[in-house]
């Protein structure tokens, strides 16, 4: 069987400044993956250019259950199984979660009825029931909206969920509820990419494999255990064991308070 995911020697660019840089990873079937990197590493690019949002230079490979994905258009890569939550989900007053996901639904190929039967089952599983006929993630707080996208993407069912951040800005209970819906989508013909930088998610989610991403390409794979060490050594220690020069840290910008002493000059 082939992998839901299949990158090999990806890369994608921005404004001439090249961003992800010969990525690999395997994403089988049934599996739930986390990919853990710190800030700018290139992770949001990496969803994006899979996604095939505009404004991206992007080569190499990446094949989705056997598609090659960067020959499609945008909508027929979602159509094709690959969906990507945001990081941070919009409101969008006036439309409500039922009629926005049937909407959906119906675009990836599911017929009304068996849209709106998925949408029961779904709602009921991710607690969302009573969400159903307000404005979409209006009044949601960061958690629900979370746990919104999640219970989206269980109605359209893609064979690849990206998650970016799913943890951002979020309370430890509202990680917690996240994190069981993202066990709730463990599924055999699904498989899941959770991208983050911390790894408090991970106390609650265990994935299957973890990649640690650093300046564009994966460095290190691995198991859970490789979570545990991110959270003791941080990404410098990861940075330290594998030889890799330690992150730029640019001089702090001097203030002009520098350049003076509180001290009267002694005369
Ligand atoms: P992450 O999600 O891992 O924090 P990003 O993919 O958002 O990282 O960004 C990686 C690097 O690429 C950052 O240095 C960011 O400033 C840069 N970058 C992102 N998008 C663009 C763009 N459109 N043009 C130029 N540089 C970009
Ligand atoms: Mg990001």
């Amino acid at each position: 069987m082939s992998s839901a995911l299949s990158i090999r020697g990806f890369n994608a660019a921005a404004s001439d400044k090249a961003i992800v840089k010969g990525f690999n990873l395997e994403l089988p079937f049934g599996e739930v993956h986390a990919l853990m990197g710190p800030n700018g590493s290139g992770k949001s690019t990496l969803c994006h250019a899979l996604s095939g949002r505009e404004g991206y230079q992007v080569s190499g490979e990446a094949v989705l259950d056997g598609t090659d994905l960067l020959a499609l258009a945008v909508d027929e890569r979602a159509r094709t199984g690959l969906l990507q939550g945001f990081q941070y989900p919009v409101e969008v007053p006036g439309v409500h979660l039922r009629e926005f996901v049937e909407e959906a639904a119906v675009s990836h190929g599911q017929s009304p009825e068996e849209a709106s039967v998925r949408i029961e089952e779904a709602a009921d599983a991710f607690d969302m029931t009573r969400f159903l006929d307000r404005a979409l993630n209006d009044d949601l707080s960061g958690g629900e909206k979370k746990r919104s996208e999640i219970f989206q993407m269980a109605v359209l069912r893609p064979k690849v969920t990206l998650l970016d951040e799913i943890d951002s800005g979020l309370d430890i209970d509202a990680i917690r509820q996240v994190a069981a819906a993202v066990e709730a989508m463990r599924s055999p013909d699904v498989g899941v990419l959770m991208i983050t930088h911390y790894s408090r998610i991970l106390r609650f989610v265990i994935p299957d494999r973890v990649h640690v991403m650093i300046d564009g390409r994966v460095v290190d794979s691995g198991g859970p255990e490789l979570a545990d060490e991110l959270e003791v050594g941080g990404y410098e220690g990861i940075r330290a064991r594998l030889g890799l020069a330690a992150a730029s840290t640019e001089a702090p910008p001097r203030k002009a308070s520098d350049f003076f002493t509180d001290l009267p000059f002694e005369r």
